[in-house]
């Protein structure tokens, strides 16, 4: 079972008419809504479980500029600032604390690798650095001898994530919103071409705009509107502890493991360097588009063929928009963790950091990461579907950029000048020659 999160109350009636709606109410539907209800936009969320069930509560909680993609520098800085001020904007605990993240440069090859990023995150003049030696052992206890180095930034953090989407779900609905839980979207109704509805579980929402913000379901329900999205799916792992006193209060990435405090007192613990990736009918369609990242990545990707072939090929039909789609199916995407990965990382990281040993695991569970072949979003408009925004292939990082993507959608609906430039977020790279790949070496 995946963790428990926030409640959030939900009308308990459909609108007929918004002029925007979000299907998906993860951090980036909730954000995006947020930032619509303040400019007074009617909007409605529809979330086809609980707010925040999928990914958005189950990721580690970091919050980061470093190690960011570069073309994902501009968006992230606006995030962070926006994280800053967002309790008191959604008068609740979203759990954002500036705590500083390290990751390990465990070779000289990764000295080199951090060395090139500071380099892409020069123009930014973002506070990272690397560090080495007494200043690294007194930050995280063994690291100056252990590693070579560790890239430093000071102005990241954490959240909570399950407390994140939920408190800035429930302040959209204060400013308006309509937030609907267990209100599945099964498809979109056009007129001359535009998005005019879509049709739901419980009826149909008339709107000028649909944000299709599903996380891990949005290739299948851009298929429906006949867009192909190269999106596949890594499976990830994470334990939880309960309240400890003794390792860090920075959050750490090494090779063997990963971990960062949580505001209940417990930690996040995860494989560093571990992620599943289970082959699909999928991964033989989007084969081309991914090896470049399955070539950059190939040391952590475990293929794995299992339960996600037969549900994917099952989920892949076309059913009748009348009839019960495969979202009303798996209300939440709940995967087994892979706990073999996991416990591994516990014993290295009781080697590395002994406090831990003392850790008493109370939960473990697995979130499905929707990943595009050039490991960054899509946050766009679509070319010849006016009304259609696509939000989604977060990558595995889109949890600390979610306040900021938000904003940039909401932007995108009204149509006003964008928070930042969204051109290396467009749909059209896809299809406009464009070579799609991650950034190598980063
Ligand atoms: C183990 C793990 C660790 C991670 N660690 C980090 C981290 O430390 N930092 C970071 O920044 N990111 C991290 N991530 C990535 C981050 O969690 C995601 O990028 C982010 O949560 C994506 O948010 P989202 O709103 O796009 O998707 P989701 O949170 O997956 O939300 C999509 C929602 O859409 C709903 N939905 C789908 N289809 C429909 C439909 N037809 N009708 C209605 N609702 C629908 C789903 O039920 C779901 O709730 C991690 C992810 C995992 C799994």
């Amino acid at each position: 079972m995946g963790p428990v999160v926030d409640p959030v109350e939900a009308e308990h009636r459909i609108p007929s008419s918004v002029d925007v709606v979000i299907v998906g109410g993860g951090i980036i539907g909730t954000s995006a809504a947020f930032f619509l209800a303040q400019k007074g936009v009617s909007v409605a969320l529809c979330e086809k479980g609980h707010i925040a069930g999928e990914q958005s509560s189950r990721n580690w909680g970091w919050v980061r500029k470093a190690r960011r993609d570069p073309r994902e520098i501009p968006l992230i800085v606006e995030s962070l600032r926006l994280w800053e001020g967002l309790n008191g904007e959604v008068e609740g605990e979203t759990g954002f604390r500036r705590t500083g993240i390290l990751f390990a440069a465990e070779s000289d090859a990764d000295v080199a690798r951090y060395e090139t990023w500071l380099g892409h995150a020069q123009p930014y003049q973002i506070e990272a650095r690397l560090v080495a030696g007494n200043e690294l052992d007194r930050m995280m206890p063994g690291g100056g001898r252990r590693w070579k180095a560790a890239l430093y930034c000071a102005t990241d953090g954490r959240a909570e994530p399950q407390k994140a989407a939920p408190a800035i779900a429930a302040a959209a609905r204060r400013a308006g919103a309509a937030v609907l839980t267990n209100c599945a979207v099964r498809g979109v109704e056009k007129s001359a071409g535009k998005v005019s509805a879509v049709i739901t579980e419980h009826g149909r929402i008339a709107c000028n705009t649909l944000v299709v913000a599903a996380g891990a379901w949005s290739r299948r329900f851009l298929k429906d509107l006949g867009l192909t999205l190269p999106q596949l799916k890594v499976r990830a792992s994470v334990m939880r502890t309960a309240p400890l006193d003794g390792p860090p209060e920075t959050a750490l990435w090494c090779n063997d493991f990963a971990f960062r405090k949580r505001l209940d007192g417990g930690y996040n613990i995860a494989n560093g360097n571990v992620n599943v990736v289970p082959i699909v009918p999928d991964s033989f369609r989007f084969f081309s588009n991914f090896l470049p990242a399955l070539r950059e990545d190939h040391k952590s990707l475990k293929l794995r063929l299992d339960g996600r072939f037969r549900q994917e090929l099952h989920e892949a039909r076309p059913v009748p928009l009348d009839q019960p789609s495969p979202y009303e199916e798996t209300r939440v995407l709940d995967p087994a963790p892979d706990s073999e990965y996991l416990r591994t990382a516990l014993d290295r990281l009781v080697e590395m950091i002994p406090s831990f040993a003392a850790a008493e695991v109370v939960q473990e569970w697995a979130g499905l990461i929707d990943v595009m072949p050039d490991a960054i979003p899509v946050i766009s408009g679509v070319d010849g579907v006016p009304g259609l925004i696509i939000a989604t292939g977060f990558s595995g990082h889109g949890f600390g950029i979610g306040p900021g993507a938000g904003r940039l959608i909401a932007d995108l609906a009204m149509g006003v000048a964008p928070i930042v430039d969204p051109g290396e977020f467009r749909f059209s790279r896809f299809s406009d020659g464009t070579r799609v790949r991650p950034i190598a070496g980063i």
